[in-house]
């Protein structure tokens, strides 16, 4: 018999903060192109909106879909955003390495 826990249950999205806070994820995500889409399909005769990437047409995610709103929190909307930056064009999030580079080993004595 299958342990109870391991059905699908709805939980909270973890944040990767060792790889990058939430503010640097929105100062990333909010330079990339991305627009939303109303969608209808009328096989199932469903319709709803999805969030799109600019660069390549390709959807992120659903916000949508007949009424029930999705990754409707900021927390989940950056993760779509950054997940699709960072699997399709291969973004690199460990923006604060960069930062960190003034920490130089080998310091140069000044004069
Ligand atoms: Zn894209």
């Amino acid at each position: 018999m299958p342990p109870a826990s391991s059905s699908r249950t709805p939980g909270p999205v973890g944040w990767p903060e060792q790889l990058i806070t939430q503010a640097e994820a929105f100062a990333l995500a909010a330079d990339w192109p991305v627009f939303t889409r109303h969608w209808h399909d009328p096989k199932k005769n469903e319709q709803g909106i999805s969030l799109y990437c600019a660069r390549d047409d390709k959807p992120m995610g659903q916000l949508r879909r007949e009424g029930t709103v999705y990754n409707g929190s900021l927390d989940e909307m950056l993760s779509m955003v950054l997940r699709h930056m960072v699997m399709a064009h291969d973004v690199a999030l460990n923006v604060r390495e960069r930062h960190e580079n003034r920490h130089v080993p080998e310091e140069h004595a000044s004069g």
